[in-house]
């Protein structure tokens, strides 16, 4: 991608939401995602200069971002001016573009502040069933950009019984699904469990650190254990192998870059390739985040994002990883972050 690509994916990343007009003819529907950092928004998959990006939409008519449709062209307005031309939508199967990315449980105990799920959810936790996965699988298979399978999962009861159930529907996806890539997140209080989603099926997996300093977890991940977590992602890069294993680590909760890049070369150096997310701000996440920080975290700069985005790139380089091999999840779908190997 040329640098003004990069820019200009950066710039869409800043803004996270795009005004698309009725009069805009989409050529395929919106998601509605339970998990993820649009969970509970109606968000549309772009694809300009060989990037992707997902927006949520917004119903704000004076919002920054304008999608216009001029001769059967899409054109990316940001105010006045044009800014992305030439714009593709992009039809997502579940969740993600070119593959089925699902949420096994939209309850959860865990109350990270961060995350909308919970919320979104609240009084109304449909779990999936196995044939519902499988149903789903199926239908998503017969496109012809299908390529893989990823679960996730809200912790309805207790991170013991969570992965039991994941180890179980992955089973079963393998059994009907022999030779489809399989991505599994999870959080893992028992390292043991690492082992059996592999032997379950996976091909690869992804453990969220979320952010590096220990103070900072403590606050956003009230209910999750900051070193249970560095000890699963060591186990998962000893099971799976390096370049296995992903890793999602926000940024913009008041860590200086400093720290940001401590973790990524920590993290680095054990063979984990992360993703450098902007934190998200809606209506579901706001108030839990005001509370968990004291003040309310401003959404991350382009200029930031793409700062890190390239040292980001360097200390993968140096540790012999990459982001491209990846067949599931965030590194194959590309949405929502700058991709180091990738992006620039
Ligand atoms: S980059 Fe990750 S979180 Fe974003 S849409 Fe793709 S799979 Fe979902």
């Amino acid at each position: 991608m040329t640098s003004q690509g990069l820019e200009k994916k950066a710039k869409l990343l800043e803004i996270g939401e795009i005004y698309i007009p009725k009069e805009v003819n989409m050529p395929c529907f919106a998601s509605r995602s339970t998990a993820g950092p649009d969970a509970g928004a109606s968000s549309y998959a772009f694809t300009f200069e060989g990037a992707r990006i997902k927006l949520e939409t917004t119903k704000n008519q004076d919002a920054k971002l304008r999608l216009v449709q001029n001769n059967g062209h899409f054109n990316i307005f940001l105010d006045t001016d044009k800014f992305v031309e030439h714009v593709k939508v992009l039809p997502l199967l579940a969740h993600a573009p070119n593959q089925t990315f699902m949420n096994l449980s939209s309850k959860c105990i865990m109350n990270c502040a961060f995350c909308t799920t919970v919320e979104l959810m609240r009084g109304n936790g449909g779990e999936m069933t196995a044939e519902r996965v499988l149903k789903i699988i199926r239908i998503n298979a017969r496109h012809p950009s299908f390529e893989a399978v990823a679960l996730t999962s809200g912790v309805p009861d207790s991170v013991a019984e969570t992965n039991m159930r994941m180890v179980k529907m992955i089973k079963t996806i393998r059994e009907e699904f022999p030779d489809t890539p399989i991505g599994a997140e999870a959080y893992f209080e028992d390292i043991q469990c690492v082992q059996r989603m592999k032997d379950a099926g996976a091909d690869e997996i992804k453990i969220n650190i979320e952010t590096w300093k220990p103070d900072l977890f403590k606050k956003i991940c009230p209910n999750r254990d900051r070193d249970k977590t560095l000890a699963a992602l060591e186990e998962a890069v000893r099971v799976f192998g390096r370049n296995k294993v992903q890793s999602n680590y926000i940024i913009g909760l008041g860590e200086t870059d400093e720290d940001i890049i401590d973790g990524l070369k920590k993290l680095g150096n054990i063979g984990v390739v992360v993703n450098l997310r902007g934190i998200r701000l809606g209506e579901l996440n706001r108030g839990r985040l005001e509370k968990a920080l004291g003040k309310v975290p401003e959404r991350v700069s382009a200029e930031r994002l793409v700062k890190l985005a390239k040292v980001h790139k360097n200390i993968l380089e140096m540790n012999h990883l990459d982001t491209d091999s990846f067949k599931t999840m965030c590194f194959s779908c590309e949405c929502c972050d700058i991709m180091p190997m990738q992006d620039l």
